[in-house]
């Protein structure tokens, strides 16, 4: 990655996403433990389920998974545990989908910036301090305070660009 304001980019289809897994899923237990937070069973493999393709997954899609694995889940269980999740930045709400989205770099506190492909709705995160400083600047100036910052940006990816060209 050469852009250090960008935490996750669009992922190449055929990267090694098992190992992209188990990534997210060591940083987690990492914080976790550093934090002294309980990595539930539960918690964990709903962590996982998010992490199953860089694109954003709603609580139902991961509710027929935890009933695939053969737990007795219920819609709150799975609010519970992405309440969890996006509280302590494992995961990211994307509002504008009403779904979830992993995040590579739980470590520190972010003011994301998603770009959401309308095709293949792959999500990209950047963190740049000078987009947030802008929009605060912005807002104080209206007398505005804000309580969270986060931007989604729709539109189409590199790949779907080029497939679309071809
Ligand atoms: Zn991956
Ligand atoms: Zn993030
Ligand atoms: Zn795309």
């Amino acid at each position: 990655m050469t852009d250090k304001n960008v935490l996750s980019d669009f992922r190449p289809n055929d990267h090694n996403h098992e190992a992209c897994i188990a990534a997210a899923l060591e940083i987690a237990s990492a914080v976790c433990r550093e934090r002294e937070l309980r990595l539930t069973p539960l918690r964990r493999r709903v962590l996982e389920l998010v992490w199953q393709q860089h694109m954003p997954v709603g609580a139902y899609d991961l509710l027929d998974a935890l009933r695939g694995d053969g737990r007795r889940a219920d819609p709150p269980t799975v609010y519970r545990a992405l309440d969890f999740l996006v509280e302590n930045g494992f995961v990211h709400r994307i509002e504008s989908l009403n779904a979830y989205v992993g995040c590579g770099e739980p470590e520190h506190a972010h003011n994301g910036q998603f770009l959401i492909c309308g095709n293949c709705s792959r999500v990209a995160e950047m963190e740049d301090p000078a987009i947030s400083k802008l929009i605060r600047e912005k807002a104080n100036a209206l007398g505005f305070r804000i309580s969270q910052q986060t931007i989604e940006v729709t539109g189409l990816c590199g790949e779907c660009r080029e497939r679309a060209q071809t």
